[in-house]
């Protein structure tokens, strides 16, 4: 492709025909600073914390200038929203920088917020400082929980205020603008497949589709029919690992259309997501999504099957035949339910497996509905009940509960139906008390970034404050161990933050 003579005249917003990105340029800002490095990140991409401190650093990552000799772009996609086909979406607010290779990984390296793209539609192109932290801690956050996702660079402040609708009262407000630089593999989606498709553009969906499997799935072989059913079947396989490491930890995305579809599935674009406070399969963190809730945590499984179909629908063209797609889709299906038993299960440290295990776990699941009860804090205690019997289980737990004082005598009876039967299943296990404990902790984190925990972050940060975000971002390095230090943190939601989650603009 020929690159444009000045990029930024070619920024203008358009339908992009017969191709897969735009060359565009980041936006200068006011007044930029960096105001939160992740180390690790730095060290993946082999930059030195004394680099990271310099101007040099601080401009690139702001989109204040570019590295010699790159052409930054911005991705065209479409996709699904909400159920609807929506057309042509593609990078409205992300702009790829460039790729760097260490350590024999290949990094690709975007601004978030950096200016408006052909793609930005009638939106500024532009991230505030609320939505920039909440991405920044939890995709960190995710990758220490061992679920796949994109990652973050770099926090900074763009030194521009920005304008935002205030959701709860109409007004608009200015806001700190920020730019977040995140970091994956390939920020290719389903739906950049999704609009090639749509535009019968089958030469470019081809060579979409042959670059992504060369690059990123090699072990599949030279591109062919075959080689494209493997990949979707391993794109299927990735995203439903990703899906059930969210339902595991409590995690709603929140905004699960075909366009927030990772290629590679990795939890992509954390707008108004959330964690899971009382448990609850209705919930959904998405003030957007209220009325149908399509988008809540106990349909999130569901959703990535309906996500694939459009994903077949798309890649369809390059394999001329549906059954095998077909197949691939069913098998999503069967596979979850039973994958979704068996990650419940490690959960509850059993090994041993059983006929009803479904319904053991249902009815855990009902129990857990009857009376809000938080999570995290449930499975993490539960590790400390003794297969001997000689603790009253309900109150092993009991600091899960968000009103145990008004739990019912028939919740409290189904409660120890539900714990009569998990003792028969402890008594089957052979490890000890203590391995049963050890295995548990390493599935159910003692922290997560609880929702008002993000907000106080935020709001210091207004302040001008940013140690809460380190404090997090230290914290949830170690989801899984004990930090006495950190106590607090592993707590019920304070009242006053009761359904108080950030929202995603
Ligand atoms: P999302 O729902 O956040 O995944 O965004 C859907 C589409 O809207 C994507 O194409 C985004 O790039 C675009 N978009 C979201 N926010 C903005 C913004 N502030 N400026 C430009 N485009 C945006
Ligand atoms: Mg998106
Ligand atoms: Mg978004």
């Amino acid at each position: 492709t020929k690159l444009p003579a000045d990029p930024e005249k070619e920024n203008y917003r358009r339908q992009v025909i017969n191709a897969c990105y735009s060359y565009v340029t980041p936006k200068k800002t006011a007044n930029p600073s960096i105001i939160h490095v992740s180390d690790e990140m730095l060290e993946s991409l082999g930059i030195s914390k004394e680099e990271s401190q310099s101007e040099e650093f601080k401009n690139l990552f702001t989109g204040n200038s570019t590295y010699p000799n790159s052409t930054p772009f911005a991705m065209c996609y479409g996709g699904h929203q909400f159920g609807q086909w929506a057309g042509q979406l593609g990078d409205g607010r992300a702009i790829n920088l460039f790729e760097v290779e260490h350590n024999d990984k290949l990094w690709a390296v975007q601004l978030k917020g950096a200016g408006e793209t052909p793609y930005s539609r009638s939106a500024d192109g532009l991230a505030v400082l609320r939505s920039s932290i909440r991405e920044y801690l939890c995709s960190e956050a995710m990758y220490h929980l061992g679920i796949p996702t994109t990652r973050a660079l770099s926090l900074g402040l763009s030194g521009d205020e920005v304008l935002r609708d205030v959701m709860y009262n109409g007004n608009s407000a200015y806001e700190k603008g920020a730019v977040v630089c995140r970091t994956a593999e390939s920020f290719v989606r389903f739906g950049n497949f999704e609009i090639l498709a749509a535009n019968q553009d089958h030469d470019t969906l081809k060579k979409l589709a042959d670059y992504i499997i060369t690059q990123f799935y090699p072990h599949l072989g030279a591109p062919s029919k075959e080689t494209y059913l493997a990949f979707f079947k391993e794109v299927a396989e990735r995203s439903m690992e990703m899906v059930l490491g969210w339902q595991r930890v409590g995690f709603v995305h929140g905004v699960m259309n075909t366009d927030n579809m990772s290629i590679l599935g990795l939890t992509i674009d954390y707008g108004p997501y959330g964690w899971l406070e009382g448990y609850d399969f209705g919930w959904t963190p998405n003030t957007t999504d209220s009325q149908f809730k399509r988008y809540r945590y106990g349909t999130q499984g569901e959703i990535v099957g309906w996500n694939l179909f459009k994903l077949a629908n798309a890649i369809y063209p390059l394999i001329g035949e549906a059954e095998g797609l077909q197949d691939a889709l069913e098998d999503y299906k069967d596979n979850y339910i039973q994958r979704y038993n068996k990650m419940m299960l490690e959960k509850l440290g059993l090994s041993v497996a059983f006929e009803e295990e479904s319904a053991f776990i249902q009815e855990l699941e009902k129990a857990l509905h009857k009376t809000e009860t938080d999570m995290t804090i449930f499975f993490r205690l539960l590790s400390n009940l003794k297969k001997d019997k000689s603790q009253d289980p309900l109150s092993v737990v009991k600091e899960a509960f968000y009103t145990l004082d008004s739990m019912t005598e028939e919740v409290k009876e189904q409660w120890n139906n539900w714990f009569e039967k998990y003792f028969e299943r402890l008594a089957l296990e052979t490890n000890s008390d203590q391995d049963r404990k050890e295995k548990m902790n390493k599935v159910n984190p003692k922290y997560v970034l609880r929702n008002y925990m993000a907000q106080l972050a935020i709001d210091e940060a207004d302040e001008g404050n940013y140690d809460l975000i380190e404090e997090f971002y230290q914290l949830l390095k170690q989801p899984y161990n004990e930090q006495p230090e950190s106590e607090k943190w592993f707590a019920k939601r304070p009242d006053w933050a009761r359904h108080k989650v950030g929202c995603s603009m």
